[in-house]
């Protein structure tokens, strides 16, 4: 039986794979676009001690979390942010 992890992000266990998936991806969005980082790390912090996060994705919607909370628009599926 396969365990999975359930209560990390992708900037937790692999610095190289977080910059080069999530870090490429927010640096090309405007600015305009992009929540302030106090906001931003809330809304992790919530999916942190969340059980649909798993390995940077939510579980409830299929999205790279640290992406979704990053963007002005970006709404958690179950409305925990
Ligand atoms: S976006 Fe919402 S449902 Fe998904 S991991 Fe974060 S807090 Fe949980």
């Amino acid at each position: 039986m396969t365990k999975i992890c359930t209560r990390c992000l992708l900037a937790d266990f692999d610095r190289e794979k977080y910059e080069k998936l999530i870090g490429k991806s927010l640096s090309d969005l405007p600015p305009e676009d992009l929540t302030a980082d106090d906001v931003r790390s809330s809304r992790l912090d919530i999916c942190r001690g969340c059980g649909k996060l798993n390995q940077g994705t939510c579980l409830a919607c299929g999205c790279f979390v640290e992406i979704r909370a990053a963007l002005v628009r970006g709404r958690c599926p179950y409305k925990k942010w």
